[in-house]
């Protein structure tokens, strides 16, 4: 089996900190991926629209640099006195 091939760019936030995620329990058949900037991860056999960083949906892009500002959803509740 040859090693697979690393995506450069992330679809979702276009960094490059791509890094291979898990592979196929049968060797060669899938690779997934991680961003290590927006925690987006893909399979290599999913279509263009979900790995393709020129066809990703454009409504579902991230901009690395709204990440900090974005709200943690669902919001964690307070402590109970
Ligand atoms: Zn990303």
């Amino acid at each position: 089996m040859s090693t697979p091939t690393i995506p450069d760019t992330c679809p979702r936030c276009d960094t490059h900190e791509v890094s291979l995620l898990t592979e196929s329990p049968v060797p060669g058949r899938w690779s997934m991926y991680l961003c290590g900037v927006c925690f987006y991860s893909w399979r290599s056999t999913e279509p263009g629209y979900a790995t393709d960083p020129a066809t990703y949906p454009a409504a579902f892009k991230i901009d690395p640099v709204d990440i900090p500002k974005m709200p943690v959803v669902p919001s964690i509740p307070a402590r109970r006195a």
